[in-house]
């Protein structure tokens, strides 16, 4: 999982392992909107992870772009295979991260993005380790979180209100992330998951090129003794 492209992109001169960001939030907390900012920046080279789903797709959706839409006999089939490397069902419906396009990335050493809820987290966790990098987003008040729902306007009247009541249960999860921020400015938001994003890349442990590069460093000719 050694990447040399993420690091290229960063400028920076030493090799790194890939890593797998997860932001997690309750519905309408801007977490898919801040997702889809970051995966859009070329300069940090992350691949956004499509899921699968049972949910029915909602009229702004493109299938194969923000969801592969599909029936519970395919995502049981899928599940069946293990071709998941994570699932849930949230909402009443079927959720999951398809397993070979994270294997792939991680692979080549190139960073991914996902938008999933805590009990993929956990499972992801489990799996990949040192290569995950949690952050929750939080809305600023409730009243707020039910005006993003409303203003979205893209769900039932019933679908808001089972969403506002699980919003409780997810949010109560913060403590088991790296990262809390409460999103009351998206801009703001965005900075602060590109500060998160840079800062990880310089973990020591990250950083499989280190020594190689200190090596190099310290057997460059030139430099004189004090
Ligand atoms: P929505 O239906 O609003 O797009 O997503 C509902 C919830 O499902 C969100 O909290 C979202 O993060 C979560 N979710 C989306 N894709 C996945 C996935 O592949 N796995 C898991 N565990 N949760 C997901």
């Amino acid at each position: 999982m050694v990447a040399t492209m993420g690091s290229e992109l960063l400028n920076a001169p030493v090799a790194r392992r890939g890593l797998v960001l997860i932001l997690s939030s309750p519905s309408g907390a801007g977490k898919t909107t801040l997702t889809r900012a970051l995966a859009q920046r070329p300069e940090w080279g992350l691949e956004l992870s499509v899921s699968v789903t049972t949910r029915a797709r909602r009229p702004s959706e493109i299938d194969g772009q923000h969801y592969r839409f599909i029936d519970r006999d395919a995502f049981e089939h899928l599940r069946e295979r293990d071709d998941l490397l994570e699932w849930a069902e949230v909402h009443g419906n079927y959720y999951g991260t398809p397993r070979s396009p994270v294997e792939k990335a991680l692979a080549a050493g190139r960073d991914m993005i996902f938008d999933i809820d805590y009990q993929g987290t956990r499972q992801v966790r489990g799996k990949l380790r040192d290569d995950v990098v949690t952050v929750f987003i939080l809305p600023p008040s409730m009243a707020e979180l039910r005006r993003r729902l409303e203003r979205r306007a893209e769900d039932s009247a019933e679908t808001i209100e089972r969403r506002l009541l699980n919003a409780r249960t997810e949010i109560e999860r913060w403590s088991e992330y790296d990262y809390v921020l409460v999103n009351d400015d998206l801009d703001r938001s965005f900075k602060t998951l590109e500060s998160i994003l840079a800062a990880e890349h310089l973990r020591r442990e990250r950083q499989v090129g280190l020594s190689g590069f200190v090596g190099r460093l310290l057997a460059e000719g030139g430099a004189s003794p004090a």
